[in-house]
């Protein structure tokens, strides 16, 4: 079932086993693992079944001492989130990426690239990617002959692109008959509350642009409102812990990436589609070389 949350009481109060914050590319994949269940779900989305401008302001802030326009350009709110504006291309994160490198301050995850194996599987399941998408050689589908390169330092990647890529629009349907999964558009999380030693959240305050308030409460919350918003939101929680839900090591907020591009080759071809379907990317330890069309 989906609602508005605009159209219904004020003072709405929801009971759930499970709130998953934000619809999302995260909140409706794990949505959609209990589909057909009968654990009670809520869905909580700020902005509506499409993207709004007015939701969109809610993006708004300020970057001090660095470039970045993804504030505003990287990110959507409404049903499907930013994969209403992304790509859909799907590249699994390499082991290199979770190690300790000496030359990259702070680096290395506290889990392997092993652990996220299995859900992989689940994931490419669920946007319906195939080994012989991931597999097929990328040179066989431009139909060339595998360019020369140094395989010592240098290992392509090929990149799938998923059909469909707006998962809002793409699982709406799903969403819409599903008798156990309530999502609730317009709903604005604003605070998330716990226990009172700060270690188990209990409710989430929401609030909708037109004024109206309300109240989840759960067994289980998952943030899904993307790297920013979830450290925002707790960062926000701090009724208990002053410095932020979570926050006891101070790093909530802190390390964000981007991705930087840079123009390093040019391929002429006469079948540009096959390069928008396949893009071939090298790397060679940390460094990346995408060969992309024009
Ligand atoms: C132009 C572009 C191209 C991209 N191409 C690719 C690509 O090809 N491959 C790739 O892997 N990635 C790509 N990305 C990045 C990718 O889209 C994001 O990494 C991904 O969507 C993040 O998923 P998410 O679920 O964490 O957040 P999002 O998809 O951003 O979803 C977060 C949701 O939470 C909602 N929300 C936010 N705050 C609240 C709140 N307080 N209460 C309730 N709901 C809230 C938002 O409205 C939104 O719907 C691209 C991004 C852009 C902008």
């Amino acid at each position: 079932m989906i609602e508005d949350m605009n159209l219904l009481s004020n003072g709405l109060t929801l009971q759930a086993d499970l709130c998953i914050i934000g619809a999302g590319a995260a909140g409706i994949l794990i949505a959609r693992e209990f589909l057909g269940t009968n654990r009670k779900i809520v869905l909580l989305e700020s902005g509506g079944i499409r993207s709004e401008i007015t939701a969109r302001h809610l993006h708004e802030g300020e970057v001090h001492d660095r470039s970045f326009r993804g504030l505003q350009n990287g990110r959507s709110r409404g049903f499907g989130g930013t994969t209403t504006l992304w790509g859909g291309q799907c590249i699994p994160l390499d082991p290199i990426d979770f190690e300790e490198r000496p030359w990259v301050p702070s680096s290395g995850w506290p889990i392997s690239a092993n652990k996220l194996g299995p859900y992989y599987a689940r994931a490419k399941r669920a946007l319906e990617i195939t080994n012989a998408d991931a597999d097929r050689s990328a040179w066989e589908q431009f139909g060339l002959d595998p360019i020369l390169y140094d395989q010592a330092t240098l290992r392509p990647i090929h990149g799938v692109f998923i059909k469909r890529p707006d998962l809002g629009r793409r699982f709406h349907k799903e969403f819409s008959n599903a008798q156990h999964i309530h999502v609730l558009l317009h709903a604005n999380v604003t605070q998330l509350r716990t226990n009172g030693y700060g270690t188990r959240i209990e409710t989430a305050e929401i609030r909708s642009l037109d004024g109206k308030v309300g109240i989840v409460h759960a067994g289980l919350f998952v943030l899904c409102t993307g790297g920013i918003e979830n450290a925002r939101m707790l960062l926000l929680s701090n009724e208990i812990n002053p410095s932020g839900l979570g926050n006891g090591r101070d790093l909530v907020g802190r390390y964000f990436q981007d991705h930087p591009c840079g123009r390093c080759a040019t391929i002429e071809t006469d079948r540009p589609k096959v390069l928008q379907i396949i893009i071939i990317c090298f790397t060679a330890g940390q460094r990346a070389i995408f060969l992309k069309s024009r």
